[in-house]
């Protein structure tokens, strides 16, 4: 039996969002009457071209960019990969990339395997993080060299919500000549971004993060760039991009942007209050838990608490008869016994990485829920501890 969603407490947002009621609306017309293609020459198709236009204006203005400096591809991943192998192609002289050691596999296995995409050896510096999992940026400022094509560092982390200081990143890359891209898909619509301010060249976001469809992204380019398509085809998106427009996830896109802006505030004190005291009440009621990712320097959304030997899984199960939805930092359904990369990259020991689960909210959750996954959190882990061989003595 399918479960609807007003029976589930939804706390993964930062794996997806619901849709926008707001921002369904505002697609419904594009996906039954006004089906014209954008590029026609007849007014019927011309006037999709016309809020495709809006929606690059809206999304836009939440990135404080240009229309001209908006490119849409289907998703997250997409953006992440034209932006690194644009850059990379764009200076066949330089075989060097910078990133870090907790990038979200769009850009760690891109990176990873830079040599099968392009027939070309590069060095890869993965910069680490401290336990907290902030960036040392000495470390960082050392590694960059003449040879750098790129620097691909993420605004803020999937897992823990930990930002990134990427403007200042970005300017010290500029000062060295060297192109920066940002993966921001967890931290548009999250934190307020200004990028005429900055010296950021590429930004990628994805629409399912932030209310709006999925299979819909979107790549800012500042202007003046050198830019190499990773999809050719027609003349689309100025050459850029490839491929007749998603129109309606477009327009979905940016609505959910404009809606964005005026849920900012919102994100930052309301939803802030109920992470904080969700994270606030777990450490409390449940002897050995503990936060993973810097206390401030983080998302608003976004609380990833371990449960000392207990095994992440297990949690979510328990969790999902409650039809409570989180997600968990290791990965042994794959079958391996590996906790996650961002969270062996902080040094997090192996009993609190394997029980780490990541409770990432969004406007739509209460008090209330927060409140009843209080109420049964602990005896969870409690139950769970009494099978486990590890928990004895403890
Ligand atoms: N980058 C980050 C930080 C993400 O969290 C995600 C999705 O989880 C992606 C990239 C990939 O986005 P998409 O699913 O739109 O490809």
């Amino acid at each position: 039996m399918a479960v609807l969603p007003e029976q589930v407490i939804y706390m993964d947002n930062n794996a997806t969002t619901r849709i926008a009621p707001e921002v369904l609306d505002a697609m419904m017309p594009y996906l039954t009457q006004f089906y014209g293609n954008p590029s026609s020459m007849h007014t019927f198709g011309g006037q999709v071209g016309q809020a495709i236009s809006q929606a690059r204006q809206q999304i836009a203005d939440l990135l404080g960019a240009d229309p001209g400096e908006i490119v849409f591809t289907s998703c997250g991943t997409e953006s992440d990969s034209t932006a690194i192998l644009s850059a990379i192609q764009s200076f066949p002289e330089k075989n060097h990339v910078i990133t870090t050691r907790v990038e979200h596999p769009a850009v760690k296995n891109l990176c990873d395997n830079l040599e099968i995409f392009t027939g070309r050896k590069y060095h890869v510096t993965r910069l680490p993080v401290a336990a907290d999992g902030t960036l040392d940026m000495q470390r960082y400022r050392e590694s960059l060299t003449d040879d750098t094509a790129i620097v691909s560092v993420m605004w803020a982390n999937n897992e823990t919500g930990v930002l990134f200081p990427v403007e200042e990143m970005a300017q010290i890359a500029r000062e060295r000549g060297v192109l920066f891209h940002t993966d921001a898909v967890q931290a548009v619509g999250k934190v307020p971004i200004n990028l005429r301010e900055t010296a950021i060249d590429f930004l990628s976001l994805s629409g399912h993060k932030l209310h709006a469809p999925k299979g819909i992204g979107v790549l800012y380019v500042r202007k003046g760039t050198p830019y190499i398509p990773f999809m050719n085809g027609g003349h689309q998106e100025h050459g850029r991009r490839g491929g007749t427009e998603n129109v309606a996830s477009i327009i979905g896109l940016g609505r959910a942007c404009a809606l964005a802006a005026e849920k900012m505030e919102e994100e930052n004190t309301r939803v802030r209050a109920l992470r904080d005291k969700l994270e606030q009440g777990l450490l409390s009621t449940v002897p050995k838990a503990l936060r993973n990712g810097h206390p401030t320097q983080r998302l608003p959304n976004t609380a990833n608490i371990s449960f000392e030997y207990v095994e992440g899984e297990a949690i979510l199960l328990h969790m999902n008869q409650l039809n409570i939805c989180a997600s968990s930092g290791s990965a042994c359904t794959s079958g391996s016994l590996e906790p996650s990369h961002v969270l062996r990259a902080m040094g997090v020991p192996f009993t609190a990485a394997h029980g780490s689960i990541r409770f990432s909210l969004s406007i739509y959750n209460t008090e209330e829920e927060v409140d009843f996954v209080l109420a049964r959190m602990p005896d969870i882990i409690t139950k769970l501890r009494a099978l486990s061989p590890f928990w004895e003595d403890k």
